[in-house]
């Protein structure tokens, strides 16, 4: 069967990723003194939006591969949510994807790129330069004409596909439009996504966007505080997902406008915004999604919008997801990181956000 007849067939049709509900949090709401609500993309088919960005960009190069051609294949060399998606979007088209990390990668998420579907996944090397070099020169150019390189961030297939996000929020949310998004930044591609569809919506002189990222891998912040794109020397937060050495030139451009704040939180609160979020709301996060989270608790929103929260703000967290999260990590992260809640006499047993609740005061 040649690409265009597997994108014709009508199992085959299906989008690689799935519009999410958006959902005002109480709780939430109650913890950080406006209306929060929660864009659920920890619903997508990989676990987090990357399923849009990576799922739009993988059906362009299928779609755009010459009539007759046979036997199309994926590549990824992310063991990360990068990988989960292209696994999860090829398997959905009807091709195979094959993921390359390097031996330092967690068994954890291997296990779950198999599970996924992945047609190979192969260790290689010490870094992720050695298992992506190893990839791109042996195994995709053995694979020929049809081999499809698949990217974490940095392309605008990906911001478009990842803009769907915004779009869906602004059809969703009352009014139309929020006062506020709330976003991760790695290499910058949700970001991107996000502004671009704001940009669309004429909503970029109204909506702020906040762009969060963990210290230790805060690449947009120090190019924010350069005034030009800056390499980190490395990566030192536990939030890997976020862990993009240098984020998109377009990424810069979006952060440099009056609508954007960038806002670093350390690992500890990252962490806090997991245990909370999955003791609050029963959803489990990975430390990439759960600093956005970090946000809405002990009056950190105020000094990320630079402003007094006000009752009728609209708050939208894009909850990005992430599979890099287990019970057990939960349970750790709160052993490690506890202290971030000291002097809040939190009750334990009892949801966190009842210490904000009104019939408590
Ligand atoms: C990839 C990822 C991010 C960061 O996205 P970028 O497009 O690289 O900025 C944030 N959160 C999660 C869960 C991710 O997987």
């Amino acid at each position: 069967m040649t690409v265009k007849e597997s994108l014709i067939s009508s199992q085959e049709q299906q989008k690689p990723w799935v519009e999410t509900p958006l959902k005002e949090s109480y709780a939430l709401s109650q913890a950080a003194g406006c209306r929060i609500f929660l864009k659920l993309e920890n619903v997508q088919p990989s676990g987090s939006f990357k399923s849009r960005g990576i799922g739009y960009y993988i059906l362009r190069r299928l779609e755009e591969l010459p009539v007759g051609t046979t036997n199309p294949h994926i590549f990824s060399s992310s063991g990360g949510n990068a990988g989960l998606a292209a696994v999860h979007a090829s398997r959905t088209l009807g091709v195979p994807c094959t993921v390359v990390v390097p031996l330092s990668t967690k068994p954890l998420m291997i296990a779950k790129i198999k599970e996924a579907g992945a047609h190979e996944v192969v260790q290689h090397g010490p870094t992720w330069q050695d298992a992506d070099m190893y990839m791109r020169e042996e195994l995709m150019t053995k694979a020929g004409a049809a081999a499809i390189y698949a990217p974490p961030f940095d392309h605008p297939d990906i911001w478009t596909g990842n803009s769907t996000v915004m779009h869906e929020i602004a059809s969703q949310i009352p009014g139309g439009a929020p006062d506020a998004v709330i976003c991760s930044v790695g290499g910058g591609g949700l970001l991107n996504g996000v502004a671009q569809a704001l940009d669309d919506l004429n909503l970029s002189d109204t909506t702020t966007v906040v762009a969060v990222e963990t210290s230790g891998a805060a690449s947009l912040n120090a190019a924010v505080h350069a005034g030009e794109l800056v390499s980190l020397k490395s990566i030192t937060s536990q939030a890997t997902s976020l862990g993009a050495l240098r984020v998109t030139k377009q990424s810069l451009d979006y952060a440099q406008r009056p609508n954007v704040r960038s806002v670093v939180l350390p690992d500890a609160e990252a962490a806090m915004g997991c245990w909370r979020l999955a003791d609050d709301e029963r959803i489990m996060v990975e430390m990439a999604c759960g600093v956005n989270v970090a946000l809405c608790y002990d009056g950190r929103l105020e000094h990320a919008l630079g402003r007094k929260v006000r009752p009728s703000d609209k708050v939208v967290i894009v909850l990005c997801g992430g599979s890099n999260v287990t019970v057990d990590m939960l349970a750790q992260w709160r052993g490690q990181f506890g202290y971030v809640e000291e002097g809040l006499q939190i009750v334990h047993g009892v949801v966190p956000s009842d210490l904000t609740a009104p019939n408590r005061q």
